[in-house]
């Protein structure tokens, strides 16, 4: 049973979609709970932006939505019946600059993190916190011996 209008579904939806994207939401949560402080704004190297970024571990986290980014492993991208080679083309080239941005980001020494939103939808709680709490071990150990 819809408890909510519709009319207040689509504020809510609106506030979802001018406030980024869900996986990319649910990493920063994730993040903020490990007690880890990001950047999302901005480049971390050239032209690459990468989601959500710790410049002083160089660590880079992706978060990948499976139909803009063609995740084959569940199969997120499925060509609309309109502009079909449109989308056809985005997607490749979208997938083609990630590989260059992982390229890029690994030649200067960052570590590159791709999480799919997939993924992310079939992890419980406790397991989002045990991959936050990885990357967190990750960037303080990462941040440690930049100063060394
Ligand atoms: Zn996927």
């Amino acid at each position: 049973m819809d408890t909510v209008s519709k009319t207040k579904r689509s504020w809510i939806m609106s506030r979802i979609k001018s406030r980024g994207t869900k996986p990319e939401m649910t990493l920063r949560r994730a993040f903020r709970g490990a007690g880890l402080s990001y950047r999302c704004k901005g480049a971390a190297i050239d032209l690459v932006k990468p989601d959500i970024f710790f410049p002083k571990a160089k660590v880079a986290v992706f978060a990948q939505g499976c139909f803009f980014h063609g995740h084959s492993v569940c199969n997120g991208f499925k060509p609309p019946k309109t502009n079909t080679a449109f989308w056809v083309n985005k997607v490749l080239s979208n997938k083609e600059r990630d590989a260059q941005d992982d390229i890029a980001l690994r030649v200067r020494g960052w570590v590159v993190e791709r999480v799919w939103e997939c993924e992310l939808k079939k992890m419980t709680e406790e397991e989002l916190s045990a991959y936050a709490e990885y990357v967190a071990s990750r960037v303080r150990s990462r941040s440690h011996r930049e100063h060394a």
